[in-house]
């Protein structure tokens, strides 16, 4: 299992039970933990936070949640960074690159601006490239990604993501289909 999103070395913890974790779909441990000036996407040190955030992280698929999932309280939206959503969209944006675009400058520089629009988040070239990279190698799963992410969504987050997708599959030729499989994922939720 890779670990998209990760806190290495710069997190304490606050405490750990069992919860439900909605990407296992069972009961798992967790750990609670509070986040320091960073995060990691992909282990790439990628966003000085400026704030300290907690977290809970599922100790099967290390996957990270707002805390408000111990309450069995949807995720808020705004206020807190979510991990989750700003993986997502990403994931869409490049899945709906063409081949090869991680050698294709153009391409990661549309998807960088792109996520800087939506977020003010400055990505690098590497780790766009990276997610590319990570993209290419499995692209059936950013659908499930997606349709798990969906049910946490908010309309307005939700939307973000279609408008960002959206705006990258207009300019790669042939990337309907592609574009339809995550729309569906999307509304899934
Ligand atoms: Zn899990």
């Amino acid at each position: 299992m890779i670990v998209f999103f990760g806190t290495r070395g710069v997190s304490s913890k606050l405490g750990e039970g069992r919860f439900h974790c909605p990407r296992c779909g069972t009961e798992t441990p967790y750990v609670r933990r509070r986040v320091r000036q960073f995060f990691h996407l992909y282990y790439i040190p990628l966003v000085p936070l400026g704030e300290r955030v907690e977290l809970v992280e599922c100790g099967v698929c290390r996957t990270t949640f707002d805390p408000a999932i111990l309450g069995g309280a949807p995720v808020a939206a705004g206020g807190t960074f979510d991990y989750e959503f700003h993986r997502g969209l990403l994931r869409a944006m490049v899945a709906l690159l063409p081949p090869g675009a991680a050698e294709q400058e153009e391409a990661v520089g549309g998807v960088r601006d792109l996520y800087r629009a939506e977020t003010g988040i400055d990505l690098s070239a590497q780790e766009v490239k990276a997610v590319v990279r990570q993209t290419e190698e499995d692209p059936g799963r950013v659908d499930g990604e997606l349709s798990d992410l969906a049910q946490r969504l908010d309309g307005a987050r939700r939307e973000q993501i279609l408008r960002a997708a959206r705006a990258v599959a207009s300019r790669t030729p042939g990337a309907g289909d592609r574009l339809a499989s995550i729309e569906a994922s999307l509304a899934a939720g």
